[in-house]
C-alpha cells in the first residue's frame, strides 16, 4: 500500500490533561474583562531535527526526482506532509510497500535495526533522517543493555520514536508509559537498572514518573544526559511562562504530535483556562474567544511558522491585534544534513543548504 495519505497515516495520541479546573475555578475566572491581546510563545515551531528532516527529503526530490518514498510520516504535520507529497514523495507504513531498488527516506523519529534490515533486505536506497538527538537515545540504549542493564523506557507505546528506541534492544527494555505503570512494572534485576526516555514527554510527568521509579528501584541509574530534547524544554518553559496570563492558549499542530499535545497539556497544568490544539485557523471556533482577554499562541516542533502566521492574522480579525512576544530562550542549533544526501549534494555542487536546521539552543 503507498501513497496514504496523511490522516491515514497518523496515530493520533491522546488527549488527557493531567489537571483540569474545576467548574468553580472555570466559573470564577469569567467574564474576563480587558485589553484583548496576544502572548506569543518563543521559541515555537521548527526544531532543528524536523527542519534537517524536512530538507532532507526536498533535496532528495530535487536531486533523485520524484517518487521518492518516505517510511512514516517524514515529520508529525499534515501541512507538511501534504506538501511533500504534493512534491511527489510518497508516504508508505512500512519498507515492504517501497519497490525493491527505490530510494526511501526514513522519518525524523528513527527507525529500529529490524527496518533497517528490512531495507537493506528489499535493496533499498536509504536516507536515515532520524534526528541526532534520537540516535543518541538510540546508542545509550545500546550501550546500557551490552552492559548488562535494563532499560526502563519511559514513552508512548505505539510512538514511533518509542517503537524505534525499543527495537535496539528488546530484550533488555520495558516501555513505562504513565505513573500508573511505573507504580506496578516489575524487574528481575533492580540494581542493574536505566531509564531512558522519548524525546518529547512533559519535563515535570517524566521526572513524576522518575520519582516514583526510584522509590521503588532505589538503584535506578539516570541516562548521562536529558534525553527530553532541548526544543521539546525549551518549547514547554515559554508556555509555562504564559499559560498563567491566558485565559486561552491555541497550540498550532497536528493530532499526532506528541511534543504539540503536551504543550496543550502543560498550558492546562500552568493556569490557562483552555487549551485547545489545531493544525490550521480554520479549525478555530469563535467561541472559544467568550470572555477571553489573553490569548497564548505557540507551536509543535514540527509546525512551519506560516501556520502560527495564519492563526495570528485571525486573531487579529477577532480583535486580538496586539501581540507581544514572550521569549524565554534564544536557539541556534543546527545539524548537518543525512550524510547519504551530504555525498550526493557535494558530488552536484549544491552548496545551497548543506547544512539543515535552524533550531535554537536554550540559553542559560
Ligand atoms: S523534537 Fe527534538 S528530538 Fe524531535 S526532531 Fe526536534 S530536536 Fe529532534
Amino acid at each position: 500500500m503507498v501513497g496514504m495519505s496523511a490522516s491515514a497515516v497518523s496515530v493520533p495520541m491522546p488527549v488527557v490533561p493531567r489537571r483540569r479546573k474545576s467548574p468553580e475555578e472555570v466559573a470564577a475566572a469569567a467574564p474576563v474583562v480587558g485589553k484583548k491581546s496576544v502572548l506569543l510563545a518563543a521559541p515555537r515551531g521548527y526544531c532543528a531535527g524536523v527542519d534537517r528532516a524536512v530538507i532532507a527529503v526536498e533535496k532528495a526530490l530535487e536531486h533523485y526526482g520524484a517518487p521518492v518514498y518516505v517510511r512514516k510520516q517524514i515529520v508529525h504535520n499534515v501541512h507538511v506532509v501534504s506538501s511533500l507529497e504534493a512534491k511527489g514523495a510518497i508516504f508508505v507504513e512500512e519498507t515492504d510497500e517501497v519497490p525493491e531498488g527505490a530510494l526511501v527516506v526514513f522519518s525524523a523519529h528513527g527507525v529500529s535495526p529490524a527496518v533497517v534490515q528490512s531495507a537493506e533486505d528489499r535493496h533499498l536506497r536509504t536516507i536515515d533522517a532520524t534526528c541526532p538527538l534520537v540516535t543518541k537515545v538510540h546508542r545509550e540504549a545500546v550501550r546500557f543493555a551490552k552492559a548488562k542493564n535494563h532499560i526502563l523506557l519511559i514513552g508512548h507505546k505505539g510512538h514511533e520514536e518509542v517503537e524505534g528506541t525499543y527495537g535496539e534492544a528488546p530484550e533488555s527494555t520495558t516501555i513505562v508509559n504513565n505513573p500508573a505503570e511505573a507504580r506496578t512494572v516489575q524487574v528481575e534485576d533492580p540494581d542493574h537498572l536505566i531509564w531512558l526516555s522519548q524525546t518529547t514527554l512533559s519535563v515535570d510527568e517524566t521526572m513524576e514518573i522518575v520519582e516514583i521509579l526510584r522509590e521503588r528501584f532505589p538503584k535506578l541509574q539516570n541516562p548521562p544526559s536529558d534525553d527530553i530534547c532541548y526544543a521539546t524544554t525549551n518549547r514547554q518553559v515559554a508556555i509555562k511562562k504564559i499559560a498563567p496570563q491566558a485565559q486561552l492558549v491555541i497550540v498550532v499542530g497536528s493530532a499526532n504530535s506528541s511534543n504539540s499535545v503536551r504543550l496543550m497539556e502543560v498550558a492546562l497544568e500552568y493556569g490557562a483556562l483552555a487549551s485547545h490544539r489545531v493544525d490550521f485557523a480554520n479549525e478555530i471556533d469563535e467561541s472559544w474567544f467568550e470572555g477571553v482577554a489573553t490569548v497564548g499562541v505557540t507551536s509543535g516542533a514540527s509546525v512551519p511558522e506560516i501556520l502560527v502566521q495564519d492563526v495570528l492574522a485571525l486573531l487579529a480579525e477577532y480583535g486580538y491585534g496586539e501581540v507581544e512576544e514572550v521569549v524565554t530562550a534564544q536557539e541556534d542549533i543546527l545539524f548537518s544534513l543525512p550524510k547519504e544526501l551530504r555525498a550526493t549534494l557535494k558530488e552536484a555542487g549544491d552548496t545551497s543548504r548543506g547544512l539543515g536546521g535552524h533550531g535554537q539552543r536554550p540559553v542559560g
